[in-house]
């Protein structure tokens, strides 16, 4: 039996904040992979210049591999119907387009923690003074001791089932996929991530270039037809921008827990297991979620350090600490957040104010009835008052956690 400080389950980005805080401080820290590494990680790779600031102030200038073609990002676009478009610059300027295969390799790397890949987590048994995770390497069983575990491991996490069985029946699924495509001709600005708020093309719809191709990404409920949906926006985008692309090359797509954050319900784990990243419930609107993750993950780590310093339970610790990211993730669903701060990091409000007054009615008609294709959504009513109650009381209230 291996035993270790701290076994971190995933070796993504939030895995790779968490170790590093525990390694600077000198714990052992054991990280478990599933798959080998360099591994890949479906994602579009537009990383927030929040989550910019973060790699770079914690593990240096990313490496030439670590990026994708464009190399670099200057915000995002926002399509209506109406045909309205809305560019809006991040703050601060360009931010780099991850190769998330690369990239998660590197932080990892970085963090100075041990890594056993090709590792997966089966089970966990929490014995108050120490935690026994069990995990299969290579078709053997293999067994870590450690005081505390931390469950990094991504939105069907199976750490999070450990401890709390019916916790996917309680929240939303949605299913994201995304082909590749060739490119005969894309008037799409390459500098830009394009989202669609077309309720006609589903409830996510995205598009941006990468390594001379075009992705044409679709997001939907669980049950809907892939093909369908993408069928329809490769259409809509010939018809409607003059986007002319080969059939598809590959595609790719997996289930996500997006919505945790929109129902304001997070998983934070229990007794000396903590859950943080996108397991947790961090992805902020649009689906940006690296920022949110590097955070969660380093105020996981933080957390065991503190609650080992002060001799306090970690997962007190760690709910308190936590409560700035639940707070910054649940304002980015605010309207009134939306509309008079400034809780993205592109401005919104003055991409608003460029458009004339028929246009800017235009949006607000348009968003309106894009948030209402959420009604025939089985969670409809959570989110409903989960949004009530933010514009209510601005912040967090109502959030539920586990
Ligand atoms: C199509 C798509 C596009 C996206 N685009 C963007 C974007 O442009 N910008 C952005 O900021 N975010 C984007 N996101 C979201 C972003 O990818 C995630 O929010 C982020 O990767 C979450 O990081 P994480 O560390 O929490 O977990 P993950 O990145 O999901 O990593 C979890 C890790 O755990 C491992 N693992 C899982 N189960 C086990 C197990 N049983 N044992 C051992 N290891 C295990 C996995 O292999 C993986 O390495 C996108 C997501 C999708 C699906």
């Amino acid at each position: 039996m291996r035993t270790a400080d701290v076994v971190i389950v995933g070796a993504s980005l939030s895995a790779a904040a968490a170790a590093k805080r525990l390694v600077d401080a000198g714990l052992e820290t054991v990280i478990l992979e599933r798959l080998e590494l360099p591994r890949h990680k479906i994602c579009s790779g537009i990383l927030s210049p929040r989550g910019h600031r973060f790699l770079l102030e914690n593990f240096g200038p990313l490496p030439r591999e670590a990026l994708h073609e464009p190399t670099s990002c200057r915000g995002v676009t926002f399509h209506f119907p109406s045909m309205v478009s809305m560019s809006m610059d991040f703050f601060g300027g360009t931010t780099p387009h991850l190769h998330r295969k690369f990239s998660d390799h590197w932080a990892i790397k970085q963090s100075g923690a041990e890594v056993h890949d090709r590792t997966s987590f089966a089970g966990l048994e929490d014995n108050g003074d120490h935690v026994l995770v069990k995990a299969r390497r290579l078709g053997q069983d293999v067994v870590y001791k450690a005081r505390t575990v931390i469950g990094a491991d991504g939105p069907s996490s199976l750490v999070i089932r450990a401890i709390y069985p019916d916790y996917p029946k309680q929240i939303p699924w949605f299913f994201v996929g995304q082909k590749f495509h060739d490119i005969v001709e894309c008037p799409l600005d390459p500098q830009y991530f394009h989202f669609w708020f077309h309720p006609g093309l589903g409830h996510y719809t995205w598009s941006h270039a990468r390594d001379g191709r075009q992705i044409v990404g679709v997001g939907f409920k669980r049950g809907d037809n892939f093909d369908a949906r993408h069928r329809n926006v490769v259409q809509y985008l010939r018809e409607k921008h003059g986007v002319q692309l080969s059939e598809h090359t590959s595609h790719e797509g997996c289930a996500e827990n997006f919505g945790p954050s929109l129902i304001n319900r997070y998983v934070f784990g229990k007794g000396n297991v903590l859950i943080t990243g996108q397991a947790s419930g961090f992805l902020n609107m649009i689906g940006e979620g690296m920022s949110c993750t590097l955070h969660s993950g380093a105020l996981a780590g933080e957390a065991v350090v503190e609650a080992r310093l002060r001799a306090r339970p970690v997962q007190e610790v760690y709910r308190r600490m936590v409560a700035s990211e639940v707070r910054r993730t649940t304002d980015q669903w605010n309207p009134l957040k939306i509309a008079f701060g400034r809780p993205h990091e592109a401005d919104f409000p003055e991409a608003l104010m460029r458009l004339s007054w028929r246009e800017r009615a235009l949006v607000l008609r348009d968003l309106w009835r894009f948030v209402l294709l959420y009604k025939e959504f089985k969670w409809g009513r959570q989110i409903a008052l989960a949004a009530a109650q933010r514009l209510a009381a601005p912040g967090y209230p109502g959030a539920r956690w586990l």
